[in-house]
């Protein structure tokens, strides 16, 4: 008796540290060793799941789960949000949404056109599910899918699995609207954010979106060089925060509120324009402007990748505004 009772007692210790908030650390290199996912899956409202991927770049260690995986139990069917980036890692995904339930996966979207957003496609089309993307991810994907491949087999191995590039077999431009069970379903593209053809994933009857990479949280967020980010701020202000979101899953980090990816996103972006704007007033190079002040964002997972990076990119963007 007393030896059951310390055993109960022991796991519920150890179920509190599991349950407990583990905080997204760039330094955790995986969260389930039992599966290909770096996190298991979380129900972050009813009958809206995610699998936290890592704050941190793709590894070995996290088979390139490094972004948000998320699925929607409509009653009707399962909605998955973003393929993985690889089949492995969408066959990881399927095991965990067969053990919540017995719906069949119908759909899959993808966030963007990025290999953690699309490598996992071939999986899903073997399983005979479409898969929708906007217009802009599908043709970075055709164009860079091939490169994507090549480098999740250089960081993951024999955890790659048989990925190849398999394009979504749908596209849309502008919305797409899914009535599937009980859930409304808004598919959008509220215009240029993070990369081609970033889409948001809206559930208006209970006030949460599944924002894809026009958001980020707990890492920062990486600035590529086809990136505008004054139009990623401009999206952000006249159409992502005007949803009135109440939950955000965002495409990186633990899911928050708007608040929340307001400050670590567009605060941002709007103030590592300022930094640059500044430094170019006073005539500053582009070697030196690496450099400008971002120890507000020092915390940040990633920080030390892509800091200097970003702030470089974003004087070649704003040198001839
Ligand atoms: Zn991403």
């Amino acid at each position: 008796m007393t030896r059951r009772i310390a055993c109960a007692a022991a796991l519920a210790a150890g179920l509190a540290a599991v349950a407990g908030i583990a905080p997204a650390s760039e330094d955790i290199p995986d969260k389930y060793p039992q599966s290909a996912l770096y996190n298991k899956p979380v129900e972050v409202i009813p009958h809206v799941f995610t699998a936290i991927g890592a704050t941190a770049p793709p590894t070995y260690d996290n088979a390139g789960h490094n972004n948000n995986l998320s699925f929607i139990v409509t009653g009707d069917g399962v909605v998955v949000v973003n393929a993985g980036a690889s089949d492995t890692l969408a066959a990881a995904l399927h095991d965990e949404i067969r053990a919540v339930t017995d719906q069949p996966v119908r759909l899959v979207i993808n966030e963007n056109g990025q290999g953690h957003a699309m490598l996992g496609n071939g999986y899903w089309a073997d399983q005979g599910v479409e898969i929708l993307a906007h217009a802009d991810a599908a043709h970075e994907f055709e164009d860079r899918g091939a490169q994507g491949l090549e480098a999740l087999h250089n960081y993951a191995g024999d955890r790659a699995g048989p990925t190849r590039v398999q394009l979504p077999a749908r596209t849309f431009t502008d919305r797409e609207v899914i009535e599937m069970g009980d859930m409304r379903i808004e598919v959008l593209h509220l215009g240029p954010a993070h990369s081609p053809g970033d889409i948001q994933v809206w559930l208006p009857d209970q006030g949460l979106v599944i924002a894809g990479d026009i958001a980020f949280h707990e890492r920062m967020p990486p600035i590529f060089g086809d990136t505008c980010t004054s139009c990623w701020i401009e999206t952000w202000e006249t159409a992502f925060e005007p949803l009135g979101a109440t939950y955000v899953i965002p495409g990186h980090g633990h899911p928050t509120n708007m608040a929340q990816v307001r400050r670590y996103t567009h605060d941002y972006l709007v103030y590592l324009r300022e930094k640059i704007a500044e430094h170019l007033d006073n005539g500053g190079t582009l070697a030196d402007a690496y450099y400008v002040d971002q120890s507000p964002y020092a915390h940040l997972d990633t920080f030390e990748e892509l800091a200097t990076k970003n702030a470089g990119v974003v004087y070649t963007e704003m040198e001839f505004e």
